[in-house]
Formats: structure tokens, C-alpha cells, sequence
């Protein structure tokens, strides 16, 4: 076992890895590095999600999704018009070593999982975003909100986490009940058909208790993923109808 272990290819290694640790959860150690293997931690020293994933990160269109490279926007009329904004992504959900954090973190609730990962968007946010951003530390970071139901369940919202992380780096104000979502909700993925979810989400947020404080504020929006982006581009539409001109976004993983 041990030598066949060893024989495996990186991506092996990874996979088995991960699913020794996705198998048994929080409980039970040890963990063993989702780089290279060695048992103790799902990163070791040697690895270090930073070193594993350096200079990963990247600008994107909030409102199609497209990579941008220097442009602030993609100049498609709907995306202008829209007036998304631009967004920034510390990694890609195609990587199956992120990927497979994130589960940990947010599904089994591997603590481990979150600090590497809480770690890696604050460092990259760092190195990537801080000198992009003009006029960065007037700005005000706020979490995408849970429903309350789901909150309660998990007993975490890992965008707060996340976004407070990324309000320390950044040395910015942190608003974390600047949004909150309608009491009336169903889980996105209950509903199958595009134009629906698109259309499920609307007025899905209000102006949380702190959001009072965001008006003519510039705001970044933090989120764990960003997929369709119907959910981001809900809580941006928000923000601009209580008064918000500028919202960014920084996100762990794009999809
Ligand atoms: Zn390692
Ligand atoms: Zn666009």
C-alpha cells in the first residue's frame, strides 16, 4: 500500500488525499498534505497553498464572466450598461486541490481546510489586488449573506469569514451585515432552469442593519464561488438601488 501510495502520479496523490480526509471529517487525524501526500496537515510546510497556487488569481467581467486582462471592463453593451463592475478571483474552481478544500471547508467542516484557505485568498488578495484597486482603503468589505436557515445549519457563512479576511489585508472597513437575504428562499440548485434561477434571485436581497453606513460608499462584494454570478450580480443590483456607485467583487474560486 505504502509503496503504490508513492508510485502515484500528483493528481493521484491529491485525489487520495482528499478523500481521506473528505471520508472521515473533522474527527478524525491524521490529515495528510493534498500536495504531496506526507501525513499531518492538508498543506505542509513544504507545500504551502501559496507556493502550491502563487500568482494564481484573476480580473473578470461581473456581469459575463469573461477574464479581463488591464481593462477595468470587458466594454460588452450589456455588461456597460449593467454598469458591472470588475472582479477578482484568487483561483479557479477547475483546480481540484482548491476544489477540494473548499468542500472540506464548507461541506464536512474541516477547519484546517478554512484557515488554508482564509490564508491563500488574504495572500493573494495581497500580492494581486492591492495595488490594482485605486482608492482601495475608502472602500468597504461586505459578505454575500446566508439565508438564516442555511447559517444556522452550518453554523458558519464562510464569505463572512473570508471577506474579513479580506477587509484586514486590504485595511478597509468590514460591514458584515451590510446585505442580508428575503426570509422567503429556496436553495438555487432546487431550481433547474436558467432563466428561472435567474429570475429566483431577484429581490432575493435587502439592505442589511449595517447598510445604512454604505451609501455613496464604494463596496467589494465577497463571495466563496462565482458561478453564473446571478446571485452577485442580485446583491450588486441592491447595492446600487440604496445609493452604492462602485462595487467590485473578490471571490476564492470562479467557476
Ligand atoms: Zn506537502
Ligand atoms: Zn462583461
Amino acid at each position: 500500500m505504502e509503496g503504490g501510495f508513492y508510485r502515484m502520479g500528483r493528481g493521484g496523490i491529491r485525489d487520495t488525499a482528499l478523500r481521506l480526509v473528505a471520508g472521515f471529517g473533522r474527527a478524525i487525524f491524521p490529515h495528510f498534505c493534498v500536495s504531496c501526500g506526507l501525513e499531518g496537515q492538508l498543506f505542509c510546510s513544504n507545500c504551502e497553498v501559496a507556493r502550491y497556487a502563487p500568482n494564481r488569481g484573476f480580473f473578470f467581467c461581473l456581469g459575463c464572466g469573461c477574464r479581463l486582462k488591464h481593462q477595468v471592463s470587458c466594454g460588452r453593451a450589456s455588461c456597460v450598461a449593467g454598469q458591472w463592475g470588475r472582479g477578482f478571483a484568487a483561483g479557479s474552481y477547475g483546480d481540484p486541490i482548491l476544489r477540494g478544500l473548499l468542500h472540506l471547508y464548507k461541506y464536512e467542516q474541516v477547519e484546517e481546510a478554512g484557515k488554508i484557505l482564509i490564508d491563500f485568498l488574504a495572500t493573494t488578495v495581497g500580492r494581486q489586488v492591492a495595488a490594482v484597486l485605486v482608492g482601495i482603503s475608502c472602500s468597504t468589505v461586505v459578505p454575500i449573506p446566508m439565508h438564516p436557515v442555511g447559517r444556522a445549519w452550518r453554523g458558519f457563512n464562510q464569505a463572512e469569514e473570508l471577506a474579513r479576511a479580506v477587509s484586514t489585508e486590504l485595511e478597509t472597513d468590514f460591514l458584515p451585515s451590510g446585505l442580508a437575504r428575503r426570509l422567503s428562499w429556496q436553495p438555487q440548485a432546487k431550481i433547474s432552469d436558467h432563466n428561472r434561477r435567474v429570475g429566483h434571485v431577484s429581490g432575493m436581497f435587502k439592505s442589511g442593519t449595517d447598510g445604512i453606513d454604505l451609501v455613496r460608499r464604494e463596496v467589494i462584494l465577497v463571495d466563496d464561488v462565482f458561478t453564473t454570478g446571478a446571485t452577485m450580480r442580485e446583491c450588486i443590483r441592491t447595492l446600487h438601488l440604496i445609493g452604492v456607485e462602485t462595487v467590485s467583487a473578490i471571490v476564492l474560486l470562479k467557476g
